[in-house]
């Protein structure tokens, strides 16, 4: 006797195991709706920061109510494997959020940049290891004069020139979209920074700031840089043509740096004529 098995076609298979066919998945974006039924709000909500992603807030979301966000897609009635689903569904999943969030009307700034994770000055949480995620502050406690990066939190004796670099970093951050902290451009406003500086300067600073620990010496002329690489004038300067190299490195080298000295100024062009050649033509 023989026995004739049926082959499966392939959205029976999916659907056996549980997984939405590949039919209804259709419907579900034809109709608009990507998720099977409207969410409903968590158990634990969590505030909404000014400038923070949507999926920065997913993940703090989830991570309040104890899940991972792949568990809270699934569990809202959404396919974990819906691939894209933020960028292809904007506005919806600003809206899923809400829902699950609820949160009122539309606060999620789908245009903003992801918030940086840091920990908190010990002494304004009383010595309690807490981190935060603020998108309007730079590193520095100027109530205490603490430095709060990863792995280099520190006291320093505060300086004016500390001080006035936190407090124009809040104004960036406050002005402009995107939280520039632990980016590409941020990194390499700190390298500008340390190749302007002669080796008295910074030993200066160190000695001032009663530290070595070299980001914060760096941070005044960190935080110029950060401003600079940001201008018109400067970006168009360091991206002309890549055919006429000359004309980019006299356009270099006519920018002006008032407060880099005789000695930092060669390091500087040099550095910022290797980063302009190593951009994309
Ligand atoms: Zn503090």
């Amino acid at each position: 006797m023989y026995l004739i098995v049926q082959p499966r076609r392939r959205d029976q298979v999916l659907q056996a195991r549980g997984a939405p066919a590949r039919k209804q998945m259709r419907e579900r974006q034809v109709s608009g709706n990507p998720w099977q039924s409207v969410p409903r709000p968590l158990p634990v909500r969590v505030r909404y920061f000014r400038h923070e992603t949507p999926l920065s807030y997913e993940l703090r979301l989830a991570s309040a109510n104890h899940l991972s966000k792949n568990h809270l897609r699934s569990g809202s009635g959404l396919s974990p494997n819906e691939r894209g689903f933020a960028s292809r569904y904007p506005e919806k999943y600003i809206r899923y959020l809400e829902l699950l969030g609820d949160l009122d009307g539309r606060v999620i700034d789908n245009h903003a940049n992801p918030l940086v994770e840091r920990p908190m000055c010990p002494r304004c949480s009383r010595d309690e290891e807490v981190r935060v995620r603020d998108p309007l502050s730079g590193y520095v406690c100027t109530k205490h004069a603490y430095w709060l990066r990863d792995g280099e939190v520190a006291h320093f004796q505060p300086t004016p020139e500390v001080i006035d670099a936190e407090l124009r970093l809040r104004s960036l951050l406050a002005d402009g979209r995107e939280n520039i902290l632990g980016t590409a451009r941020y990194r390499l406003a700190e390298e500008l920074a340390l190749v302007s500086l002669t080796e008295e300067q910074l030993a200066t600073r160190a000695e001032q700031l009663k530290t070595s620990l070299l980001p914060i010496c760096l941070y005044p002329e960190t935080v110029s840089f950060v401003d600079l690489l940001s201008q018109e004038h400067f970006l168009r300067a360091i991206s002309l043509d890549y055919a006429v190299k000359s004309n980019r490195y006299r356009a270099i080298e006519s920018l002006e740096f008032p407060g880099v000295s005789a000695q930092g100024r060669p390091r500087l062009f040099s550095r910022l004529k290797t980063f302009s050649d190593n951009l994309h033509w």
